[in-house]
């Protein structure tokens, strides 16, 4: 079962237009792509806190060596 992501209204799954408004409805492709979309971001998000992680403790390193 789903719903109308435009007014609301209950739709069979697979639905691709609201029976109601007409407004187009995210398939299961589209949504398996938007999943994808958020773990590609999430992925590329953890890879700059990692890089900015070590990037710190380069500057540590540094700091260490010079005292
Ligand atoms: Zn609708």
């Amino acid at each position: 079962m789903a719903f109308c992501t435009n007014c609301g209204q209950m739709l069979a799954d697979g639905t691709r237009f609201c029976r109601f408004c007409g407004s187009q409805q995210p398939g299961d492709q589209l949504i398996a792509r938007l999943r994808m979309e958020a773990e590609s971001i999430r992925y590329r998000m953890q890879q700059m806190q990692t890089q900015q992680m070590q990037g710190a403790n380069y500057g540590q390193q540094q700091n260490q060596r010079r005292w």
